[in-house]
């Protein structure tokens, strides 16, 4: 058996990945052709294309164009499920997806509970048949006005264990402060709530100390920019705060220029805790898979390696002590299998 093998095989566990950024091309042509939404392309190479960003606003741009392709809570059950039958063909037993439920209703008018059940429903659907588990973290982009972010608060804070696992913040950092959304971070801090933002990403060391301070976040989204503050390593390594890195993700949106020059290796070499993520799969043409592969093959990992970063998104996953004990055990047993057939052949 091949290490690529060996990847392909093992039981992974996801903690930052974005259902709407998930979308399939093929399917978000089939639901622009639907609801009559114009895209700048109408043929799966022309997404492909049309996915090449010149920046991050333009990014946004994108997914905000996804966003509106999708129009009913069948569209979100469809996405969903589709989602989750690639989670299933990647082994990804474990998923904490993030879903920007504002949008959906912004622009479309479906209200919170409704696009939670749909959900729900693929949750469950995949749960029986495909056993494959899946918990969302709310977020809003950070971008939007304070009264947006509370309303996603409230939202989650009714909402909290039955499904939802967090509140989470995406989006352009730069002149978007989680301080901005005090109101929306203290109402769901207050209730005992989680919090993951994404921050370190479009900007330095300021935004990760912003999201560990205002955020109180749990873990975070990318944070590879932290090498910047020595200070801020030694916080996030004495605290073994997780960071979900997604290396294509970066590389796509100019984060880092190529993956031999992601900081990836220097988090691990300064001890920090690290997981590994696929961000937006379709739209960087990745899954959490290949994310693996070219890693393994860019830094020279082992299976040992594999294993590590494996149990390392296992023990981050929002999950209380008696899912997560069984969760690891699984991990644990299937790696020693695929361990033994690897270092066979
Ligand atoms: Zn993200």
């Amino acid at each position: 058996m091949s290490l690529h093998a060996l990847i392909e095989a093992m039981p992974k566990i996801e903690l930052h990945v974005h259902l709407e950024g998930a979308v399939r091309p093929e399917t978000l042509l089939r639901l622009a052709r639907k609801h009559g939404v114009s895209l700048p392309a109408d043929t799966f190479e022309g997404i492909s294309r049309w996915y090449t960003f010149i920046d991050f606003p333009h990014f946004v741009e994108i997914y905000f164009k996804i966003s509106e392709c999708i129009q009913t809570a069948e569209d979100i059950e469809l996405v969903a499920r589709e989602f989750l039958a690639g989670q299933a063909a990647q082994n990804i037993i474990y998923t904490e997806a993030t879903y920007t439920a504002y949008t959906h209703y912004q622009q479309k008018g479906i209200s919170f509970e409704a696009q939670l059940a749909a959900i729900k429903r693929a949750r469950d659907w995949a749960q029986t048949n495909l056993g494959v588990s899946m918990n969302l973290i709310i977020d809003i982009d950070r971008g939007v006005a304070a009264e947006t972010g509370a309303i996603t608060a409230q939202w989650v804070a009714g909402a909290y264990g039955d499904g939802v696992v967090a509140f989470g913040m995406g989006g352009y950092e730069v002149g978007n402060p989680p301080e901005k959304h005090r109101t929306a971070l203290e109402r769901v801090q207050n209730a005992g709530i989680p919090c993951v933002l994404h921050a370190g990403e479009t900007e330095g060391a300021s935004s990760i100390w912003g999201a560990l301070r205002a955020g109180k976040s749990v873990r975070i989204g990318h944070g590879v920019r932290c090498l910047e503050d020595p200070a801020l390593v030694e916080e996030l390594r004495r605290r073994q705060i997780p960071l979900e890195v997604c290396p294509t993700s970066n590389i796509r949106l100019g984060v880092a220029p190529t993956l031999a020059e992601h900081p990836l290796p220097q988090l691990i070499a300064q001890g920090l805790y690290v997981t590994l993520n696929s961000d937006d799969p379709p739209m960087f043409n990745t899954t959490l898979t290949q994310e693996f592969q070219q890693c393994a093959d860019a830094f020279g990992w082992s299976a040992d390696t594999l294993e590590t970063l494996t149990l390392n998104a296992a023990r981050a996953a929002l999950l209380p002590e008696n899912e997560k004990r069984p969760l690891e055990a699984r991990l644990h047993e299937q790696f020693n299998l695929l361990r033994r057939q690897y270092l066979k052949t």
